[in-house]
């Protein structure tokens, strides 16, 4: 039975196992035309390992350094004529390409807040490696429960005051092919809706994670660990960069500085990314609009890099390269092609003049929603 995306709001609730093994074999394919990179991590956890720059980054760990990786993912199987998750299916096709390239990959699948899965995962360090080398943290979610049974949620929200500007409407666009850009109006968090996205969004859980290998002696002292931020720039800042999320990748940052204080030969590093269409960032309101005109600008310049691009980049040249390229505050920057201001000038030239008139016309709208199938396997063979 031909499987088709079924889109409710900014989830695909289908997905199709041809396009996401495709999808995964590209990038990896991707990779093997890349220099090998010397010197790397080989025994790599990455916790989220089966969509977006988590994915990616495990098969830019594999297929670029020849690292052994152990995944962490959270998804479901095929039940009854419900299709698996997408991250299942990307998961599946990972290990075979691994197991083809003779590449030791194991995943385990469950909740990587929760301390059980915790230490199922350190346990399968110890028996297999003894001690692991590099923690990839790229955990994305709307909600995480703790220990005690707390659910907290996280919320998109602006810090302060209340936040207007354009948007993407895509709810048509996917059946009747109609795309407005419409007006968004985003409201300020309270107290506990900010508290709470920091406790999803933030540093907390790899701090957890990094202490309890620490303690079960299953991390080597110099392992490097690196976890994933976005800051943008002023178009989107009130709701990112100055909004909740933005104070959860504060606190992020926060803990990387302090897990390098508190583990003397430890690297703890925060990657600021490239802003791309993934599960995560198309439920964000504004920022679908922007990466829109983003992808348009940075396509025609030639210098448009998706996930794996960034990641064989950010392994290959900023983190285990020649030197550590680190910022003024210590942070990789991903987003240095994206943060051009020619490119930034050209983005904010779009965003003026953007209406849904004219949008497909300034704005690489196919790009994006071909993105988007894309991340659930479907527009792609
Ligand atoms: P994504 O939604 O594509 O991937 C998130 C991954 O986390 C998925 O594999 C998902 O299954 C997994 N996951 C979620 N909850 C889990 C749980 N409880 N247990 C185990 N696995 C779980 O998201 P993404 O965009 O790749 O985001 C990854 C990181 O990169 C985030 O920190 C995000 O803020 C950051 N980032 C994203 C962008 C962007 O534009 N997409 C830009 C810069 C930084």
């Amino acid at each position: 039975m031909e499987i088709k995306p079924k889109i409710r709001g900014f989830i695909c609730t289908t997905a199709s196992k041809e396009g996401c093994t495709e999808n995964v074999k590209n990038q990896v394919e991707y990779v093997k035309k890349q220099p090998a990179i010397e010197g790397g991590p080989k025994k790599v956890l990455v916790i989220g390992s089966s969509m977006g720059y988590g994915l990616s980054s495990r098969i830019a760990a594999a297929f670029g350094m020849g690292a052994q990786t152990i995944g962490v993912i959270y998804d479901k199987p095929e039940l009854g004529n419900k299709t698996a998750t997408a991250g299942w299916y990307n998961n599946e096709a990972f290990e075979a390409e691994a197991k083809e390239a003779g590449i030791y990959a194991k995943t385990v699948n469950g909740d990587a807040f929760s301390i059980d899965t915790k230490e199922l995962v350190i346990d399968l360090i110890k028996k297999d490696w003894g001690k692991c080398d590099c923690v990839i943290y790229s955990l994305a979610s709307p909600r995480r429960t703790t220990d005690d049974g707390i659910t907290y949620s996280s919320v998109l929200k602006t810090i302060g005051s209340e936040y207007t500007n354009k948007s993407l409407d895509l709810s048509k666009a996917y059946s009747d092919g109609v795309v407005n850009v419409t007006k968004v109006t985003v409201e300020p968090a309270t107290e506990k809706e900010i508290h709470d996205t920091v406790k999803v969004m933030g540093g907390e859980d790899w701090q957890d994670w990094i202490e309890l290998l620490v303690k079960e002696d299953a991390i080597e002292p110099q392992a490097v660990t690196i976890a994933y931020s976005y800051i943008g720039q002023e178009l989107t800042h009130p709701l990112y960069k100055d909004g909740t999320i933005g104070k959860a990748k504060e606190h992020l940052v926060a803990v990387s500085k302090s897990l390098e204080n508190k583990y003397d030969a430890l690297s703890a590093f925060v990657s600021v990314n490239k802003a791309l269409v993934t599960q995560s960032s198309s439920a964000i309101p504004v920022v679908p609009l922007y990466i829109s005109a983003l992808y348009k600008v940075m396509k025609e310049k030639g210098i448009h890099e998706g996930t794996i691009e960034q990641m064989y980049r950010m392994f290959a040249k900023k983190i285990f390269g020649e030197i550590i390229d680190t910022d003024e505050n210590g942070l990789i920057r991903m987003d240095d092609l994206e943060l051009r201001p020619d490119v930034q000038g050209e983005v904010a030239a779009i965003w003026e003049m953007v209406n849904s008139d004219n949008v497909r016309e300034l704005c690489d709208v196919e790009g994006y929603m071909s993105d988007f199938l894309n991340i659930f396997g479907f527009d792609l063979i």
